[in-house]
């Protein structure tokens, strides 16, 4: 029998460089020093992470197959922490955070465009780099005292220490105003009970930021407060592992408890009864380094797509021949031309300073619909073969779906949009 017969279109068919559909229009909107890290990021996670991450999933697959409990957590932290120093030697770690505290200090735009061109590449430990060098850490940069910074910023930076954030309650998600969590100071210590849930790579986290409610007795805008937690403190417990059952391939994400868990006065993190400001200007950065990686994803997802519909013949001519197939190929490129304009737009109002809450919820709301629309034409272009394992379109379809609910849901958004456009309307 002709082998040939058993064989389609496979992912080895796929040859095109990664990075190949970026407009020439976005990159005219860089500065030549952007422009220049923008290539630089591209040849490494296309050369040195794209090659490795199948091997780096399935080793991840592996040992959560085989390991439970700590001895897990241990050998997905190496898988983590070993990813973490090949960016920092790379010099792809770090452009949030001043040259002080070993960063590059390149900013919030260039931060973005490393996060696209290494979440293009796929490898697992991406989801922990997120948390524990933008969510877990941005906080400390911008509200932590000279000690914390000098303390957390270095070894995370040096992948010697991880960090994850536990905003989110069994009972609360959304509405973070009804918050569980408690913190009282006794002393010189604090005291932390409650729990939080999704709190993605916490089982692999030195520490964790947590938010708890400080003044029971004030509007929780005004009685939260923001803590660094160790996760080896006594009261801390690990109650369940959820990336057991996430929908994507996450590498950790836990669910944890807080007994009397009680730190130095120290740990609180920015000014008492601040929480929630501290929280919000944690979500403006999260949500557009989240974007820029949601759309490196789906980015990806575009590439093979439309390589693959120049490959795969049907009635005798490509499937991108048809205009059904080039179309829905015309409008994923668009989309994403433009969803990655609005990114770089808000990234540079949080460089300057300037207040981005607004944008910041146009762009994920924007974003989330796009990744998930380019997702799910992706997955159409390649027919079946895009719904199995043999390419990368289903994990990607998985980890696009979480954009609409994660970091502020797309309800959520609209909620903070039509709440500012309002207000404006309103004086
Ligand atoms: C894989 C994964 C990773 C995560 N990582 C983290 C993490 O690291 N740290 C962390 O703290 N959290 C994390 N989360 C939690 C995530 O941020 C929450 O799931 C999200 O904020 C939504 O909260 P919820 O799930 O409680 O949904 P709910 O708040 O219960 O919302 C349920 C539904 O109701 C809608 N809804 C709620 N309020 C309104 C309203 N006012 N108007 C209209 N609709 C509304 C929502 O949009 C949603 O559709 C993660 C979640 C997942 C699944």
């Amino acid at each position: 029998m002709d082998e040939d017969l058993f064989k389609g279109i496979t992912l080895d068919d796929i040859k095109m460089a990664g990075g190949w559909s970026v407009s020439a229009g976005q990159t005219h909107l860089y500065t030549p020093k952007e422009r220049e890290l923008m290539l630089r990021a591209r040849a490494f996670a296309q050369q040195e992470l794209a090659p490795k991450a199948p091997e780096a999933h399935q080793k991840v697959k592996e040992i959560k197959a085989r390991y439970e409990g700590k001895e897990r957590r241990a050998r997905l932290r190496e898988i983590a922490t070993a990813y973490l120093k090949t960016l920092g030697e790379a010099g792809m770690l770090g452009a949030l955070y001043p040259e002080q505290y070993g960063g590059s200090g390149s900013g919030v735009a260039a931060q973005c465009i490393i996060d696209e061109e290494l979440a293009a590449a796929g490898h697992p430990g991406e989801s922990i780099r997120s948390v524990s060098l933008t969510l877990g850490t941005i906080s400390i940069l911008r509200f932590g005292t000279e000690a914390q910074k000098k303390r957390h910023i270095p070894p995370r930076l040096a992948g010697k220490e991880l960090s994850a954030i536990g905003i989110t309650e069994p009972q609360i998600g959304s509405d973070t105003s009804r918050m569980q969590t408690r913190a009282v100071l006794k002393g010189d210590r604090w005291i932390l009970n409650g729990q939080k849930r999704f709190v993605t790579g916490g089982g692999l986290a030195d520490h964790v930021t947590v938010f708890a409610i400080t003044d029971t007795s004030a509007h929780p805008h005004k009685g939260m407060s923001c803590f660094i937690v160790p996760m080896d403190h006594p009261g801390v417990t690990i109650r369940r592992q959820l990336d057991e059952v996430i929908m994507a391939d996450w590498m950790d994400n836990v669910h944890f408890e807080m007994n009397d868990v009680d730190i130095p006065k120290e740990n609180l993190l920015g000014p008492l009864n601040a929480g929630y400001h501290v929280l919000m200007d944690e979500l403006d950065t999260e949500r557009v380094t989240y974007c820029m990686a949601s759309l490196g994803s789906a980015r990806r997802a575009f590439e093979v797509a439309a390589e693959y519909s120049t490959k795969r013949v049907q009635f005798k001519q490509p499937i991108a021949m048809f205009e059904g197939v080039s179309f829905r190929l015309a409008e994923m490129y668009t989309r994403i031309d433009a969803a990655r304009q609005l990114v770089y737009r808000t990234a540079k109002m949080i460089e300057a300073g300037a207040p981005a809450q607004l944008e910041s919820a146009v762009t994920k709301l924007f974003v989330a619909e796009t990744v998930w629309k380019v997702v799910d034409d992706a997955m159409q272009v390649l027919g079946g073969i895009g719904y199995t394992t043999d390419f990368p379109i289903q994990s990607i379809f998985r980890n696009a779906r979480l954009m609409r609910i994660g970091a502020g849901s797309d309800e959520i958004m609209k909620f903070l949009i039509a709440r500012e456009v309002l207000r404006q309307i309103k004086g």
